[in-house]
């Protein structure tokens, strides 16, 4: 069993290459963010209180956020987990390695996905994608075959995130710098950073990913 981070700002390709490994690998993808978008859509109270947040780019309280990753961690075995944008802050990261600990679990490493600002930009401004599957889909680089219809299940419901205009990038680029980018230290203090190239194509960086995850023998 192997237990990974994908760090980096939004629009670096953490929830891509967590697909990849999902296929390849048989781990499994705990993104907060697909949790918290399917909190909002319940209509609960948590859900309400979330979206207003997700929307203005800020970040949800940690509370929140820990307390759906201790569920979706509760009494798990078994398969590698991918904590894709999660977590955010040094609280977060301090709490999972505490559940984990609970659980007789550590993680085997995170991996920082480097990408320009420049290029995040141009990349979150053009990207869709499935709902059904989660493929990612982008205008201008990685366009559907058939527009409006998903290459991977054939679904026509592609969407395009609330949260992804200039705006609000703008609001998660600050968030990412003041309080997610310290993580990088943390790690790497603990021996557990790696970095890839989050510029690369799809294909180069899901190399990178497996070398580290192989030379390190964790997976
Ligand atoms: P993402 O899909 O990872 O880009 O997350 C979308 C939005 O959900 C973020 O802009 C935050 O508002 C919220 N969010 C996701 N994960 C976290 C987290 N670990 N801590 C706080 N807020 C989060």
């Amino acid at each position: 069993m192997t237990d990974i981070i994908l760090l980096g700002p939004p629009g670096a390709g953490k929830g891509t290459q967590a697909r990849r490994l999902v296929e390849d690998r048989g781990m499994v993808q705990l993104s907060t963010g697909d949790m918290l978008r399917e909190a909002r859509k319940s209509g609960t109270e948590m859900g309400r209180k979330v979206a207003a947040v997700m929307d203005s780019g800020g970040l949800v309280t940690d509370e929140i956020v820990i307390g759906l990753i201790e569920e979706k961690l509760r009494g798990a075995t078994g398969a590698g987990f991918i904590f894709d944008g999660f977590p955010r802050t040094l609280a977060q990261a301090d709490a999972l390695g505490a559940l984990l600990g609970r659980l007789g679990r550590r993680l085997d490493a995170v991996i920082e996905m480097r990408v320009d600002d420049a290029a995040l930009v141009a990349r979150i401004s053009g990207r869709y994608s499935c709902p059904d599957c989660g493929a990612v889909y982008h205008d201008e680089t990685r366009p559907t075959r058939v527009a409006g219809k998903c290459d991977d299940c054939g679904s026509e419901n592609l969407v395009r995130r609330a949260d992804d205009n200039a705006e609000s990038l703008k609001t998660r680029l600050m968030e990412y710098y003041k309080k997610t980018a310290p993580l990088i230290g943390y790690y790497y203090h603990a021996g557990d950073l790696f970095s890839v190239d989050g510029l690369a194509a799809i294909d180069e960086v899901a190399g990178a990913i497996a070398n580290i995850l192989d030379q390190s023998r964790v997976a």
